[in-house]
């Protein structure tokens, strides 16, 4: 077994209260590793995302606990730690590729030259240096998936948390999309953890965790879809 990133125990996670109260996730547990490869898979309203927040330290569990002993134990919202994609990619639309790349790493203190190489170095790796002066706006759906993705690399993290990453794109792009995805984690030894309701999706990663109402109800490796 590799060394633990993030570990649950026994986390539920409940919104609002009362009358009002959701119990999103129920009692879950579970383990992701350095390098590990996860899909996180059920129907929408299920949990994933929620559950995609607790491991990032996004949301403080209702009971139980999410621990990261790779980083001493505490929750770090640190894009050099844990990176994050969600569905849509969130750029900034007055800003070109290059900057929206560098963005991150020139917030948490990077010097401006070593930002802007990192963000050029992982734009190239991704094919994208064509796209550098490009605006958002100019962008398809799965360039702009993919300017997403560099920008969470150029930070370096040790676990990648997508949430649906190709949710919004066509399936020949989808497909695209994740083959960049899953070959940048393996080349850099990220750990990927993967929200889908798509088994397509989810039969590219090694391991699958199913939920179903908050609860994580079977925990093996990938199903062929
Ligand atoms: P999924 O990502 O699988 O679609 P979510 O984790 O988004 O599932 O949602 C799980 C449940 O929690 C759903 O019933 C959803 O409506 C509810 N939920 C999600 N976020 C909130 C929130 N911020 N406040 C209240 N209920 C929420
Ligand atoms: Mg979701």
């Amino acid at each position: 077994m590799t060394p633990t990133l993030v570990e649950l125990e026994h986390v539920s996670l409940t919104y609002g209260r009362g009358d009002a109260a959701v119990h999103a996730i129920r009692d879950v547990s579970g383990r992701v590793g350095e390098r590990d490869s996860l899909a996180i898979v059920g129907p929408s309203g299920s949990g994933k995302s929620s559950l995609l927040h607790l491991i990032a330290g996004l949301e403080k569990p209702t009971s139980g606990t999410v621990r990261w002993p790779a980083w001493g134990g505490t929750p770090r919202m640190d894009p050099t730690v844990v990176g994050v994609m969600f569905q849509a990619p969130s750029l900034v639309p007055s800003l070109d590729v290059l900057e929206n790349v560098a963005l991150p790493l020139t917030l948490g203190g990077v010097p401006d030259a070593d930002a802007f190489g990192r963000a050029t170095a992982a734009l190239e790796a991704l094919h994208l240096a064509s796209l550098v002066h490009a605006l958002p706006e100019d962008l398809s759906g799965g360039q702009a998936q993919r300017v997403n993705l560099a920008r969470v690399l150029a930070a370096r993290p040790a676990l990648l948390l997508a949430d649906e990453p190709t949710g919004q794109l066509d399936r020949r792009t989808a497909d695209e999309v994740l083959d960049v995805i899953i070959g940048s984690v393996i080349e850099r030894g990220i750990a990927i953890v993967v929200s889908t309701h798509d088994e397509r999706v989810a039969a590219r990663f090694a391991g699958r965790w199913t939920v179903r109402d908050g609860a994580v109800t079977a925990v093996g490796e990938a199903v062929s879809a």
